[in-house]
């Protein structure tokens, strides 16, 4: 099991941009932005039932536990939300 959690600054970025994953795109409402996501409050409507596609951890026991240490991986998810990030401003 990991031994940290995941560093995750809720900037909502991910939730924001589901449609630019082929595993998150069904949740799109129709502008990337999640269903679930709530403008307002900025925070997932769901969260004690997200999908598994959005449990960090979750995802790395299923599918990146044989190929990656905990500490890899978080290295590798915080990257893709730097890059996120780094188009957020471009915008
Ligand atoms: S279900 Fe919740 S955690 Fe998952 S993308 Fe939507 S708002 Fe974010």
């Amino acid at each position: 099991m990991s031994e940290a959690a995941f560093p995750c600054t809720q900037c909502g970025l991910c939730c924001r941009n589901v449609h630019l994953a082929e595993p998150t795109r069904h949740l799109d409402r129709g502008d990337g932005v999640c269903r679930h996501y709530g403008d307002a409050d900025k925070r997932c409507a769901v969260y004690d039932s997200r999908p598994d596609i959005c449990r960090v951890d979750r995802q790395y026991e299923l599918h990146y536990a044989q190929h990656y240490t905990w500490e890899r991986f978080v290295a590798v998810n915080i990257d893709a939300c730097h890059t996120l990030q780094s188009l957020e401003r471009e915008v």
